[in-house]
């Protein structure tokens, strides 16, 4: 075979899947739909997390209510350059672009009530760092180490054969057939191959699809403080889910939102700009650029398996909800490893699948019926929101873990409400 293995996709799983199988001397090629397969296209924080992030620190509820890649990722600030560590499962990548720190999270209501994510203490739990930069290096590695990249080439799908797998690709010359020893699913949320392969069969579907608009903003003033992550809860405006604001490198900030449906998430952040409470954010302000994401199934249930005969799946490919850049470095780095063992006779994907299901928050038994995406901009009034958010400021953790896990504090102020969230959250 010309190849021991294929990767479908050039996002951060199947990068660092590329690299490190060309680092151990695989003969890898990897293959993107993308001309430019660095370039960002797509919304994204681009949020490199140092913390696990809890939903409610107080109970087990609310911490399972965290998603994403729980494994601990540190960052080493060099003199010329960055070095994230990756503990488990034990590498480490250079990385020479911006990075600011966050420093607090704060979650507001309509009229300003703040509650924080993380605990205000001056420790960072989080920097902003350049997706693009980033997934930069991988490649340069990857094609350094000698990975051959296909780009402008499109994954349709993958099948198992005896020694190996196939995998139909068409590119601009048209289709052809692929073959390696094993391949590596990275192509994200919507994958062709998962799909192919039949893994989807079984997926519940949570959410209806979701549109996700993003601004690069120049000129945003708030009274808050600087390095902050910041979530406005507002359900006259989006009874589907928050405004935020994060960093971005030169002063900018991003403007986002989510919603589902016919409204347009456009409408909504225009409308934020203007409101009352917030309009003074936004009075020198100017929108510099605007990237959407979404669309596809909506939420899914994961695939608590991601090993299908040959094919490794990484990263958002079988997740419900996303892996974090983070979390699809260490899947790509991972599945490669598995893949190794199984090359040398030995037992690589065991391994692999075990690890997939303790590494990801949405894993864990209790993530469903927390997350259970409680819709409290879609059962309160903004006023609600307002008492909910002045009943439990100043606390720690997200806005539902703390209204779940304080219900009867809701009780005796407000019973109507209590009845109604209840009825949600049991
Ligand atoms: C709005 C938003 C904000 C986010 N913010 C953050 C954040 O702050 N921090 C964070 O860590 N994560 C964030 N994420 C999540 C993060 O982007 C993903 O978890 C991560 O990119 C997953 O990496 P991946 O390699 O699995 O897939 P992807 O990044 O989706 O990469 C998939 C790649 O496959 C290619 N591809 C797709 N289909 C095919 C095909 N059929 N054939 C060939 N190529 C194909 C695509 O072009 C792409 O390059 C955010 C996501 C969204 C939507």
């Amino acid at each position: 075979m010309k190849y021991d293995l294929i990767v479908v996709g050039g996002g951060p799983g199947g990068l660092m899947a590329a690299k490190t199988a060309a680092e151990d001397g695989l003969k890898v090629v990897l293959i993107d739909r993308k001309r430019n397969i660095t370039e960002i296209n797509r919304a994204c924080m681009q949020i490199f997390y140092t913390h696990k992030i809890t939903g409610s620190p107080e109970t087990e509820e609310g911490k399972a209510r965290a998603d994403g890649y729980i494994n601990p990722v540190s960052v080493e600030l060099l003199p010329d350059k960055c070095r994230f560590h990756f503990p488990v499962p034990g590498f480490s990548l250079d990385y020479d672009g911006n990075l600011l720190p966050y420093y607090n999270w704060i979650g507001l209501s309509p009229s300003g009530y703040q509650l924080h994510r993380h605990k205000p203490n001056n420790k960072i739990w989080a920097f902003f760092y350049q997706k693009e930069v980033f997934l930069a290096g991988l490649l340069a590695s990857a094609q350094k180490a000698g990975a051959e990249i296909m780009p402008e080439t499109i994954g349709m799908g993958a099948e198992n054969t005896p020694d190996g797998v196939r995998v139909r690709v068409r590119g601009k010359s048209g289709e052809q057939t692929l073959e390696a020893r094993a391949a590596i699913a990275a192509d994200g949320v919507t994958s062709a191959i998962v799909e192919s392969l039949g893994l989807n069969k079984n997926r519940k579907v949570m959410t209806p699809p979701f549109k996700i608009i993003e601004y690069e903003m120049e000129g945003v003033e708030t009274n808050l403080p600087r390095f902050s992550l910041i979530r406005v809860t507002i359900p006259s405006l989006n009874p589907f889910g928050p405004v935020g604001t994060g960093l971005m490198a030169e002063g900018r900030v991003f403007l986002w939102t989510m919603t589902v449906g016919t409204l347009s998430p456009s409408t909504i952040l225009e409308k934020f700009m203007k409101h009352p409470n917030f309009a003074s954010w936004f009075h020198h302000a100017r929108v510099v650029k605007k990237m959407a994401a979404g669309g596809g199934p909506g939420l899914r249930t994961q695939v608590r398996e991601p090993v299908a005969g040959n094919v490794v799946i990484v990263g958002d490919a079988t997740a419900p909800v996303e892996t974090w850049i983070q979390g699809a470095v260490a899947c790509g780095y991972l599945a490669v490893k598995a893949i190794e063992k199984e090359l040398n006779g030995q037992k690589g994907y065991p391994e692999y699948i075990n690890w997939w299901q303790k590494a990801f928050a949405f894993n864990d038994p209790h993530y469903w019926k927390v997350a259970g995406i409680f819709p409290i901009n879609k059962i309160c009034s903004d006023e609600e929101v307002d008492y909910l958010y002045s009943l439990f400021q100043g606390r720690v953790g997200c806005d539902v873990g703390l209204i779940a896990n304080n219900l009867e504090l809701i009780k005796e102020g407000r019973p109507e409400l209590y009845e109604r969230i209840k009825a949600v959250t049991t």
